[in-house]
């Protein structure tokens, strides 16, 4: 039978932005909701080594941060539900979410922290050797290609500011590009062919990613999108860069996104254009895309959502203090 299940602060997402305005909310007597989407604990749990995750010397997993992030918040008494929303009605005053089963969860605030998923080519080999050579984040993973021969696959901003991002790490970097003209920024784009580590192949698609005999990455397969000659090109790491869908369609038409689906906040603030309603983490950033940035902006709109709530005299939320 449908349940309603009712809090001053509704959450949806459990990433790093969902969990961090989770503990701040419990924390503040806003006895939170998580209601957890189709990947619980979000990216990180599908990344291995951490090592950018301030205040942890030795290599953490992303899975097992997402499990502490989470006993965390449960700890200070938020409800952690699973279910996979599908709509949502942004009238207020109370905002509430419909769950695939009938359920709904109304919340007299609303964290949306769905947060974005790299897009894949969907190509063989890809999602059998992600971890093993494939990646979709050279921030997260280029360390571990030290001193290796890597490729990007993409044309734009992401995929550029990765190749650069790589240099860091190795000399040998090749941009893999379906066309013959890059979409990236034109600033970007006289970095990256200035460069005299990385090298751009032209007007090849990625067809397949193969493996080594120790079954890692060993080579990728191309077809040339001018004249149709297939090739392999060796190497030890590849980096997937075609763009992140944020995850908004339940927003379509009740909040402000832009061209590409990421909803808009205030600047600065994860403030929507609906008093009570508040983006937090990948959701609303298509720039920065990191766990700690999305840990920030979650903990930012839990104070804001308290904020929120002490304006209206719920009883037991006192403004934050230092705000
Ligand atoms: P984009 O959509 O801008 O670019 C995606 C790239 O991937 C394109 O070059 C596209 O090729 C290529 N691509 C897409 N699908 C495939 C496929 N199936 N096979 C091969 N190649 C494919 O995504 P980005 O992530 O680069 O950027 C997203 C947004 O974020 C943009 O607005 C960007 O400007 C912004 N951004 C801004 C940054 C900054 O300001 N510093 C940094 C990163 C992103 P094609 O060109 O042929 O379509």
């Amino acid at each position: 039978m449908a349940t309603t299940h009712k809090t001053r602060m509704l959450i949806i997402g459990s990433g790093p932005a969902g969990l961090s305005a989770a503990i701040y909310g419990a924390r503040a007597g806003m006895e939170p909701i998580v209601v957890q989407g189709l990947q619980p604990g979000g990216q990180l749990t599908i990344t291995t080594d951490v090592e950018n995750y301030p205040g942890f010397r030795e290599v953490i997993q992303g899975p097992w941060l997402m499990q502490e992030m989470e006993a965390q918040a449960v700890h200070v008494g938020t409800r952690m539900l699973w279910d996979t929303i599908t709509s949502v009605d942004l009238a207020g005053p109370v905002f509430k979410a419909i769950g695939d089963g009938g359920d709904v969860y109304e919340g007299d605030t609303l964290v949306i922290a769905t947060g974005a998923q790299a897009k894949w080519l969907g190509v063989p080999g890809e999602q059998e050797l992600s971890g093993k050579g494939v990646s979709a984040c050279a921030t997260c993973d280029g360390f571990f290609y030290r001193g290796k021969k890597v490729v990007v696959i993409g044309g734009g901003n992401t995929a550029v500011e990765e190749a650069l991002y790589l240099t860091n790490h190795s000399d040998d970097v090749t941009l893999i590009h379906r066309r013959d003209s890059l979409r990236s920024e034109k600033i970007l784009q006289d970095r990256l062919l200035a460069n005299p580590k990385i090298s751009v192949l032209w007007n090849k698609q990625v067809d397949q990613f193969l493996a080594g005999p120790d079954g890692a990455l060993h080579a990728v397969a191309l077809t040339d999108t001018e004249t149709g000659a297939t090739s392999e090109f060796e190497t030890e790491g590849a980096f997937v860069a075609i763009g992140h869908a944020p995850a908004t369609d339940l927003f379509k038409g009740k909040l402000d996104m832009d061209e590409t689906g990421y909803l808009l906040v205030e600047p600065g603030t994860p403030k929507t254009k609906i008093p009570g309603v508040f983006a937090a983490g990948d959701v609303s950033d298509h720039v920065y895309r990191q766990a700690i940035t999305a840990a920030g902006t979650g903990c930012m709109a839990a104070l804001d959502a308290e904020r929120y709530l002490a304006a209206r005299n719920f009883p037991g939320i006192t403004e934050p203090s230092g705000y």
